[in-house]
């Protein structure tokens, strides 16, 4: 086994395996012999040697009906698409958003319930010390040893607090005073905000359950907006033009048919993180894979929220 196959872990196992047997031409043996066997091969054959960086199949125009156009069609609808769902209803615009979960899991997939912001009304009522913004950014490149993405943590750091407080702003005093509380607010002497030069920042606002009912509230107020949400929707391919702009989305349903979303402004992919990608994160996540491989284990980097998942279902 080669370096690079230790490091990514690959072992022989049957789809390796049978793509060993293609390569050597053994292939026409095995399909004269057991031919759906072999169609069984070469498909699981072509499923593995699919990346992400491979242009996705083309899906047959004559499968694909007709869901409408929509001014904005939202791909995923968890804490990021649902906002932006619910905003955009709220400007007028028409929505639709593709959700891969089904109804009656959705809102609780969505997870969430301690909140990191900059300078939130709520955590500066909490008692939090108004956090320098400034100096925010400064450790915030420090500890990316400047990789980060500046123009994006600017914008964090000058809108968390008040989207933060936006979001919150219909829950009564008296219920953000019985559920919620700022992480270690008011401040004790006894909490480090800097050690060995790294700084900490009080900023986690710690909602609990009522984070859920938050969600779903926005997601009703985003439905009254006449915002459409489409579960058991997974969102296969993007429509391009010409000249490469996105003009829609073909999603799959759970019946396995296809539909078309036209979107006349925009598709905004919100369709979460790529960390349980091994492939993805080899290729884009630097510290993971130098991680992995100093450790000589790339299964560190498969963490996905599971193990929090299955952790909350232990409860
Ligand atoms: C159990 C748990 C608890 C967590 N608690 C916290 C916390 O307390 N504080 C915190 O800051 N972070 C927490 N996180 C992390 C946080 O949830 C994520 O960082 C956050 O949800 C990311 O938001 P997102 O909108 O980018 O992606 P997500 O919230 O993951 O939303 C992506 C959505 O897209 C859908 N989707 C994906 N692909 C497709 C597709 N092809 N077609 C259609 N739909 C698709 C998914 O079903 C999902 O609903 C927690 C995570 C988990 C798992």
């Amino acid at each position: 086994m080669s370096k690079n196959e230790k490091m990514s872990g690959a072992h022989i196992n049957r789809r390796s395996f049978l793509k060993g047997v293609a390569a050597t031409g053994a292939m026409g043996a095995i399909a004269a012999a057991h031919p759906a066997a072999a169609a069984q091969a070469a498909s699981e054959n072509k499923a593995a040697a699919k990346s992400w960086k491979d242009k996705p199949d083309p899906i047959d125009e004559t499968l694909i009906s007709d869901a409408g156009t929509y001014d904005v069609v939202v791909v995923g609808g968890g804490h990021a698409g649902l906002i932006c769902a619910r905003v955009a209803a709220m400007k007028g615009a028409s929505v639709a958003v593709i959700e891969n979960q089904n109804e009656k899991s959705y809102i609780r997939g969505v997870g969430g319930g301690q909140v990191g912001t900059v300078n939130s009304q709520f955590m500066l009522d909490q008692g939090a010390p108004r956090i320098d913004e400034g100096d925010f950014l400064r450790e915030w490149a420090r500890r990316n040893v400047i990789r980060h993405n500046p123009r994006r943590a600017s914008y964090f750091v000058k809108n968390s607090g008040r989207v933060l407080d936006w979001i919150i702003k219909d829950v009564s005093k008296e219920q953000l005073a019985k559920n919620c509380h700022g992480m270690s607010c008011p401040p004790k002497p006894t909490v480090l905000q800097e050690v060995s030069g790294w700084k900490f920042y009080y900023g986690t606002a710690i909602l609990g359950s009522i984070w859920r009912d938050l969600l779903k509230t926005h997601q009703d107020k985003a439905m009254a907006d006449g915002a459409k949400w489409f579960y058991d929707h997974h969102a296969e391919i993007c429509d391009l033009d010409g000249s490469g702009a996105v003009t829609g989305v073909v999603a799959k349903r759970s019946d396995g048919k296809y539909i078309r979303f036209k979107a006349r402004k925009g598709v905004a992919l919100c369709a979460g993180d790529f960390s349980n990608n091994r492939e993805m994160v080899i290729d884009i996540l630097d510290d993971l894979r130098h991680q992995a491989e100093a450790q000589g284990d790339i299964n560190l980097v498969k963490t996905n929220g599971r193990a929090l998942i299955f952790f909350q279902g232990c409860l």
